[in-house]
């Protein structure tokens, strides 16, 4: 599938940043701390992200997005994630089934769906991983069997984003369980919320709070066969991979927000706390990681900013996504971590937030691709690359 060129316009990135850098100070950071910890779903941030037109960020114009830049996109999960990372995962799942209709969906598939999921009435999410089956999605075992002018889905699901309170999931499905290779028998399907799916349990976690996050199950459960995306059975490992550039600059964002968020508070926290007769940043121990801190932020910056360039510029970015996504969650991680340190014990009262970045830090080295698997994809693209 080629990737269409995107046209960057500077005043209109700027006006949207803007309007987004008001939104997440006026509304999001007063209430992240106490949503958070009671684990509560932000429904109203869920209407104002709608005024907004963030669930149509990035879907094209002619369908009723804004269909921004994966530039522009990148640097608006950047702004929220650095602020409260969880309320990005509302939109991002959403839009990368909304990247993958507007891909590889029929031309009646994207007149349906895209501008009900650029407005918000419809709000989807990704349903791929399951409990036997996440790195290696292969190994789904979730059945579509064709019956007449529908499919029937037998099976189940698990760590669906967004799937209690939205409306619908991209479904990877096998429509040939015994195709050899596997990927041959892997399809897609657009599944709405009808009879037979059903939403089994919102899972508790310790992290990446307030989002719902659900165990989903299939009986029987009949999807119109019109809802195959693209229309032909056997593409839906590749429908997936085809998503996984902007999957990963998301996710390559979130953790650079993570990343610069912790940054912000460990460089304000260093400067007001003082031992031995002086501000804690005058000691050098503190100072080589506010160093260390704010070199992987830009770092990560640099990173997703030139694979999103590339994104944009219709240019194979895997290598740059792949990096930008590792360098960026680990630097979360790393930053999170180097600012619970500058807050000594400080670092566990919850009211100092600082723990909450912590927390968020370690989904985005697990999500879009595990780094440990991630690094070896890295190096298979650089060889790809560089051969001999
Ligand atoms: C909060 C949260 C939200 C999520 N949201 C969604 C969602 O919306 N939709 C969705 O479909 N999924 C979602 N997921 C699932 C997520 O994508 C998977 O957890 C992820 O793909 C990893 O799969 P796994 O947990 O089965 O780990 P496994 O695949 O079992 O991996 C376990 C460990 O083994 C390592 N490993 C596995 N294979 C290899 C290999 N070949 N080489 C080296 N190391 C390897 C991994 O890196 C990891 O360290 C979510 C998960 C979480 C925690």
């Amino acid at each position: 599938m080629e990737q269409k060129v995107q046209q960057r316009d500077p005043a209109e990135e700027r006006a949207v940043l803007d309007a987004i850098e008001v939104w997440v100070e006026k509304e999001v950071r007063p209430i992240a701390k106490k949503f958070d910890l009671a684990d509560e779903y932000p429904h109203d941030l869920v209407e104002q992200m709608k005024e907004l037109g963030l669930f149509g960020a990035t879907i094209s114009p002619e369908y009723g997005g804004l269909g921004l830049s994966a530039w522009t996109y990148a640097q608006i999960v950047i702004k929220v994630a650095s602020v409260w990372m969880a309320p990005s995962g509302i939109f991002n799942s959403h839009l990368i089934m909304a990247s993958a209709i507007e891909r590889s969906g029929t031309e009646a598939q994207k007149c349906k769906y895209l501008p009900l999921m650029a407005s918000g009435a419809f709000r989807g999410s990704l349903g791929l991983t399951e409990s036997n089956a996440g790195t290696d999605l292969q190994a789904i075992r979730t059945v579509a069997k064709r019956d007449g002018d529908h499919y029937v889905v037998n099976g189940s699901k698990t760590w669906i984003t967004n799937s209690m309170y939205g409306d619908g999931t991209l479904l990877l499905v096998k429509t040939d369980p015994h195709a050899n290779p596997r990927h041959k028998g892997m399809s897609m399907l657009i599944a709405e919320k009808t009879e037979g799916f059903k939403v089994v349990d919102k899972i508790k976690k310790f992290a990446y709070r307030s989002i719902d996050t659900c165990e989903l199950l299939f009986e029987d459960y009949r999807v119109p066969a019109e809802n195959l995306l693209g229309g032909e059975e056997g593409h839906g490992f590749q429908q997936t991979a085809g998503g996984l550039e902007l999957g990963r600059i998301n996710v390559a964002a979130r953790g650079a927000g993570i990343a610069e968020g912790s940054l912000k508070m460990g460089l304000r926290y260093a400067q007001e706390r003082e031992t031995f007769g002086k501000p804690i940043w005058q000691h050098q121990a503190i100072q080589f990681k506010l160093a260390d801190m704010v070199t992987q932020v830009e770092a990560s910056k640099r990173l997703i900013e030139n694979a999103a360039l590339k994104y944009d510029a219709g240019e194979r970015c895997d290598l740059e996504s792949s990096m930008a996504k590792y360098f960026a969650s680990e630097a979360g991680l790393f930053c999170s971590q180097e600012a619970m340190r500058i807050f000594g014990g400080y670092s566990h009262a919850v009211d100092y937030e600082i723990e909450r970045y912590y927390r968020d830090s370690m989904l985005m080295c697990i999500g879009e691709g595990a780094n440990e698997v991630l690094k070896t994809v890295i190096a298979k693209q650089l060889v790809d690359r560089h051969r001999i």
